[in-house]
């Protein structure tokens, strides 16, 4: 079976591979994977943090491998279900990213790996766990979400909608701290992770803003779609401050201008991952003075749990299927993956197909 894998660490050394230890198409051969399912991949979306991992920055092979199989926002319909999974053929599954550390730690064990405290995760496609750009996978069924055949091959956007479902919930259980009443937000950047983040705010009957730099290309319509305002900077001195603010870009600036665009009781989500180191002067006194004296909260949220992936199944599944597949731009054969990762002015997001 032909994957796309990368030698971590190691740039350019993506490519397709022909990897032992996977499964076989023969249906008869999954007797050896007992007790898990045998998925085909339908789709898998490529994002930033694989970009990164192509490029040398990010991601570790399983333990003992020199290459780790890409792929980790992922879709694929079961084809060979053991009794009792809870499972059958045909069903559409996605599969979870995060597995618990062996400890466990306490997080891990309580079925909230996305808060792992030791930080001995795995990430499949990521981090010490082989990801899902290849024709089929056997899956533990603890770790497969049903999605329904309504949704199919746009549940490609289950996982990085799972990822701002988390980031919801942490920023909702925040504002439970007090009485609370959000009416505007603020989304930075309108990549998938953004403009996702503003289709759940929208759904939460909220104000939407979203800043992004680019003027023209399918963003602006997008957003525009879902009843929220698109803006191209900048951050501050836009009328009124919002209550929340979900930073999706992990620009240095950009973060520091939110976190000072917020009202009282603002609520910052640093869900973007900075790549570059470049230094910007920060005033740190007059930073938490504002903060201490407005109850302000800036937390970093990452990766989901199972309940976060639901959430995301039934965001999606309430969206417009029409705005959702104006998301995927651009759907590309796992023999063409070089292209898919490529990056095009009108890219949203851009997938892998596995047909044939
Ligand atoms: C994935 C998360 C993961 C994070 C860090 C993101 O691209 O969506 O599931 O936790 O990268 O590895």
């Amino acid at each position: 079976m032909r994957a796309l894998a990368v030698e971590p660490g190691v740039g350019g050394s993506a490519g397709l591979v022909d990897l032992p230890g996977l499964p076989t198409d023969d249906p008869a051969g999954y007797r050896a994977y007992d007790g898990q399912l045998l998925v085909e991949t339908r789709a898998v979306g490529m994002c930033g943090t694989d970009r990164e991992i192509v490029a040398g920055a990010y991601g570790t092979a399983p333990p003992g491998y020199r290459l780790l199989v890409l792929g980790h926002e992922a879709v694929g319909q079961v084809r060979v279900a053991p009794p009792g999974s809870g499972f059958a053929p045909g069903n559409w599954v996605v599969p979870i990213v995060r597995r618990p550390d062996p400890v466990p730690c306490a997080s891990c064990a309580a079925g909230e790996w996305d808060m792992c405290r030791n930080g001995r995760y795995t990430e499949h496609g990521i981090v010490g766990a082989d990801g899902f750009a290849r024709p089929a996978f056997v899956l533990d069924p603890a770790f497969a979400v049903r999605v329904p055949d309504s949704l199919g091959e746009l549940a490609v956007l289950v996982e990085p909608t799972s990822v701002v479902a988390k980031a919801w919930e942490q920023i909702e259980r925040i504002g439970g701290r007090s009485a609370w009443a959000p009416a505007n937000v603020l989304v930075t950047g309108a990549g998938p992770i953004g403009l996702l983040a503003a289709l759940l705010a929208r759904q939460r009957g909220l104000a939407t803003r979203v800043l992004d730099r680019v003027t023209d290309g399918p963003k602006p319509e997008l957003v525009a779609d879902l009843g929220a305002r698109y803006d191209t900077g900048p951050v501050a001195g836009q009328g009124v401050a919002p209550d929340v603010v979900i930073e999706c870009t992990g620009a240095g600036t950009v973060v520091l201008d939110a976190v000072a665009a917020t009202g009282p009781s603002g609520i910052v989500c640093l869900t973007g991952l900075s790549t570059g180191s470049r230094a910007v002067e920060l005033d740190a006194g007059g930073w938490n003075r504002r903060l201490v004296l407005e109850n302000d909260v800036v937390f970093g949220s990452v990766n989901a749990n199972r309940r976060h992936y639901e959430a995301a199944v039934s965001a999606l599944t309430r969206a417009d299927p029409a705005w959702l597949r104006r998301l995927i731009t651009r759907r590309v054969p796992l023999e063409r993956w070089r292209v898919a990762l490529d990056r095009r002015p009108d890219d949203v997001k851009v997938v892998l197909t596995f047909e044939g």
